[in-house]
């Protein structure tokens, strides 16, 4: 069987994620979308959240498990008996960390784990998680950016933080 993984931060997951798990998931027999829990980073949403977000909205996708994973990808993807990383690219601002993400994994997994990149659907090139928080947290549409779900729970996390803390 092959299959494949998935990592992000996916805070909170967008179309454009959405886009290339459905692509990633017509290749492989098993897509594993990996949820980083990292306690470096102060997330809007918990892990936990963003699990249940990711799995709601893939739902209609049968080959497609969601997780979350703490410390090493190499680590995740081993355990697993999973040799193919996948990642997106937006534009080639992108290409230079993703770049370096994937030789370190590659290194770390003694040649055990590629990576392969898929380009972005156009009409999804300039979406980013980041840019999703900031047009909620001023009040901005971000309807064509997440679904419906998503997007209610991102105003709700705002509501509930107040406006002190963009978060973003
Ligand atoms: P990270 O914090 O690891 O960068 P993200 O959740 O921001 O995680 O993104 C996970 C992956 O999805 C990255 O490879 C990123 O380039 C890709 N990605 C994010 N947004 C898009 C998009 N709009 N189109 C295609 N790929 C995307």
């Amino acid at each position: 069987m092959r299959a494949a993984i998935y990592p992000g931060s996916f805070d909170p997951v967008t179309y454009g994620h959405i886009d290339v798990i459905r692509r990633a998931a017509e290749m492989f027999d098993l897509l594993h979308v990996a949820v980083l829990d990292n306690a470096a980073k102060t997330p809007l949403f918990s892990v936990e959240e963003r699990v249940r977000m990711l799995r709601n909205v893939t739902r209609d996708i049968p080959n497609v498990v969601v997780e979350s994973y703490q410390g090493l990808l190499v680590d995740y993807a081993k355990k697993n008996n999973i040799h193919i990383s996948v990642r997106g690219l937006r534009a080639v601002t992108d290409f230079e960390y993703e770049l370096q993400i994937a030789q370190t994994n590659k290194k770390l997994s003694d040649g055990s784990l590629d990576t392969i990149f898929l380009t972005t659907s156009l009409e999804y090139a300039y979406l980013s998680s980041s840019s999703v928080k900031e047009i909620a947290y001023f009040g901005g549409d971000i309807s064509p950016c997440v679904p419906q779900e998503v997007a209610e729970q991102v105003y709700r996390k705002y509501q509930e933080r107040g406006t002190d803390s963009a978060g973003c």
